[in-house]
């Protein structure tokens, strides 16, 4: 045997032993309702960093539990022999509200087994991302040939407002030279993958007036225009008739080929008969690097409440997905500059910013991407993939802004059935345990 396979063997075995307790941790903190939602019991989320805290202590780091203002995080360290890497390890212990119990098949803060699944809120994401760095430091018992500092963020799912606070008073802890964050999703069960790019986003308000009082419709009808009229021209302008993005000046890429039908993509969405897909180029570009416009609020009068009145404004709330590497404020201004541009009949036009965020377009290359891929190949048998990921991930940019020399490797625990944020979440064990054992060899080959 060679000293690669030698090593892969010993951590194979050694994952494997670790399992029914990993599993057992997993499901005490998925125990835990940690939803960090302000309408929820904050209590339990402070009781679920207390318990990330106790598993690291255990894993032998100076643990602590840091606040700046939002949820806490916990943050620990653990030096490695003299002159290896650091790796920082990222995941998050908060979770998404459970949504109706009604809708569960089995209580959602009660982890079940159903056909090798485990069902239950946070028992994918995150709290998996957890338990597979907690795994990975376990393999290693005594012997971690990389320093590790490890941050489980507790306000994921609500923003991570406060991230950027903790990142600039903690971030000399967390330098690193590459960082892996446990966050995201494999390509299918049996396909591992790393996530390479992530659409960044914009959001704005638009306002339309075209009249100082609203008038009769039957009297004025006609001759004048009105708020309602002109705000839905303007918003037809920004696609094509395909249905791409219409605005000048975007950026726009491709995204790796990889098999996605139109099947699959109607199933996934619950698209009706005979409605077709919109845009062109793959249907992967379209989600993961192309540009996506999507009006998602009107203020205008309800159709119930409507009288025969020539309607003096109309507003909308416009969210637009942007091509991983292009900058939210270049495309602001471009989303602006149309909207004036086109409004018509000499309406009057008001522009805000709502909410902006960076996309993320890795280097998926060098040394340390060499030894991830070739880790994922010797925990499944097979090259992972490069994906994308068409939403955006605050916390992603903001590593990637405070580490700008770190490796940044973007894996996951899920898989298109997880769920996550939905009823029945669940997390596929068997792939869990490849999981765990890429992570564990990732740190053995990146202490080499
Ligand atoms: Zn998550």
């Amino acid at each position: 045997m060679t000293d690669d396979a030698a090593r892969l063997s010993t951590l194979r075995g050694r994952v494997r032993g670790l399992m029914p307790t990993v599993r057992r941790d997993l499901e005490a903190l998925t125990r835990i309702p940690s939803v960090s939602l302000d309408s929820f019991d904050q209590g339990l989320v402070d009781q679920s960093a207390s318990a990330v805290a106790e598993l690291l202590e255990s894993e032998g780091l100076v643990v602590e539990i840091v606040r700046e203002g939002g949820r806490p995080a916990v943050i620990g360290h653990l030096d490695g022999p003299e002159g290896a890497p650091t790796i920082l390890l990222y995941a998050h212990h908060d979770v998404q509200p459970p949504g109706d119990d009604a809708d569960w098949d089995s209580p959602p803060f009660e982890p079940t087994e159903r056909g090798g699944r485990l069902y239950g809120r946070g028992a994918a994401d995150d709290k998996a991302g957890i338990m597979a760095h907690v795994a990975a430091l376990r393999a290693h018992a005594g012997g971690l040939p990389v320093g590790v500092s490890i941050f489980v963020e507790g306000e994921e799912e609500v923003g991570s407002d406060s991230l950027a606070t903790i990142l600039e008073r903690h971030g000399e802890r967390l330098r690193a030279d590459a960082i892996v964050l446990a966050d995201s999703t494999n390509w299918d069960i049996g396909t591992p993958a790393l996530t390479t790019t992530l659409r960044g986003m914009v959001r704005v308000v638009v306002e339309v007036r075209a009249l100082d009082h609203s008038i009769h419709s039957g009297m004025f009808g006609g001759a004048v225009p009105d708020g309602i009229m002109a705000l839905t021209r303007l918003l037809a302008s920004l696609h094509d008739d395909e249905g791409n993005v219409a605005v000048a000046g975007l950026r726009s890429g491709h995204a790796a080929e990889l098999e996605m039908t139109e099947d699959q993509l109607r199933r996934d969405a619950g698209l009706l008969e005979g409605v077709q897909t919109i845009g062109t180029d793959s249907l992967l570009s379209r989600m993961w690097t192309k540009p996506s416009l999507t009006v998602i609020g009107l203020d205008a009068p309800s159709v119930d409440t409507s009288s025969n009145t020539l309607v003096p404004s109309a507003r909308a709330k416009i969210s637009m997905r942007i091509a991983p590497d292009e900058s939210p404020r270049t495309a602001y201004e471009a989303l602006e500059r149309h909207l004036r541009e086109h409004a018509p009949w000499g309406v009057h036009v008001d522009v805000r910013l709502d909410d902006e965020g960076e996309g993320f377009a890795a280097q998926a290359e060098g040394p340390i991407y060499d030894q991830a891929r070739a880790a994922f190949e010797d925990a499944w048998g097979v090259p992972p993939v490069d994906i994308g990921v068409g939403g955006s991930i605050p916390f992603v940019a903001a590593f990637a802004e405070r580490f700008p020399d770190a490796a940044i490797l973007v894996t996951g625990v899920e898989d298109p059935d997880t769920r996550a944020h939905g009823a029945n979440e669940s997390l596929h064990l068997g792939e869990f345990e490849r999981v765990c054992l890429a992570e564990a060899v990732l740190l053995d080959r990146l202490g080499r």
